[in-house]
């Protein structure tokens, strides 16, 4: 210990241990963040590999971006791989846990992130439209979590995190699908919760409110500007927020928490 944390223990009569630079809170850990090349996703993976996780990164299309998050990484000292899949596609998802599985040998953390939103109002809305967002957003979650979950609860340990939205707690105009998709998401939350309870696995959600990203980079300026007068801390999100969220339930922080939906939301639903 230096002298000068020495010298803090005594000012602040603290045991030496209480001030010493905390450990890294996921060193060891293996995890898989779905659409882990972009936006909330991507934070999220940074954020859990600042605290010391392997990283296998999902995504479907973004392939450049997944790799250049992948080298970002590394340079962490982490290992990371790619695990394209289309989380829609149970095939597919199944195929891509039997690689990671034989990359990391097991896993111990799964964030459910990928999500879709096609936005029209009801009348408009088409059943393909319905069904792609159901597809991606909920039977992604079922998929991703169904190829996982026998090796978590034969180790005796897992930590699921479903990304939902505050937009599945409030319902919205022109976003039927996409509400729906979060709110069941959040009973499906639940219901693994009780199930998974005694097996080691705890399964919780954050539900973001508007967070920078591209998709709401993609709402018309006067529709956010009427947005930002409803949230009581005045500014939108940052994706960074969501990854320290999704830390604090993975990691031991969070380990008598199971069930729940962390709303990082700036107060816009309380
Ligand atoms: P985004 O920037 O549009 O990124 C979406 C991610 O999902 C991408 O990595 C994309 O992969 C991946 N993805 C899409 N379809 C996929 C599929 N079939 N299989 C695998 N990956 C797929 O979205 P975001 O704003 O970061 O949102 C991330 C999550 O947070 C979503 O579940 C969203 O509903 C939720 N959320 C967002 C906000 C917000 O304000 N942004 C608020 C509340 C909740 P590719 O890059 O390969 O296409």
């Amino acid at each position: 210990m230096s002298a000068d944390s020495l010298t803090l223990c005594v000012i602040f009569d603290k045991k030496p241990s209480a001030i010493l630079p905390a450990a890294m809170k996921l060193k060891g850990r293996t995890a898989l963040v779905t659409g882990g090349s972009r936006g909330i996703g991507r934070a999220i993976a940074v954020a859990l590999a600042e605290e010391g996780a392997d990283l296998a990164l999902n995504y479907v299309s973004s392939e450049a971006a997944a790799q250049h998050l992948a080298e970002d990484i590394r340079t962490l000292g982490r290992r990371v791989i790619l695990a394209r899949a289309d989380v829609s596609d149970y095939p597919d998802t199944f195929r891509m846990a039997q690689e990671v599985l034989q990359e990391f040998g097991h896993l111990d953390i799964l964030v459910n992130n990928a999500g879709i939103n096609s936005d029209k109002t009801f009348i408009k809305m088409d059943h393909a439209a319905w069904r792609k967002v159901l597809a991606i957003n909920l039977d992604g979650a079922f998929n991703c979590t169904k190829v996982f979950i026998d090796q978590m609860i034969q180790r005796n340990f897992g930590r699921v995190v479903n990304i939902t939205s505050v937009i599945g707690q409030i319902g919205n105009f022109g976003q039927a699908n996409y509400a729906a998709s979060k709110a069941g998401l959040m009973a499906f939350t639940k219901s693994l919760a009780k199930e998974l309870a005694g097996k080691g696995v705890t399964v919780n959600a954050v539900a973001p409110g508007f967070i920078e990203t591209e998709m709401v980079g993609a709402i018309p300026e006067k529709v956010k500007q009427r947005l930002l007068d409803q949230i009581p801390l005045k500014r939108f999100g940052r994706a960074d927020e969501v990854g320290r969220a999704v830390v604090y339930l993975v990691s031991s922080d969070g380990d008598y928490v199971t069930g729940a939906e962390l709303s990082i939301n700036g107060g816009l639903f309380m």
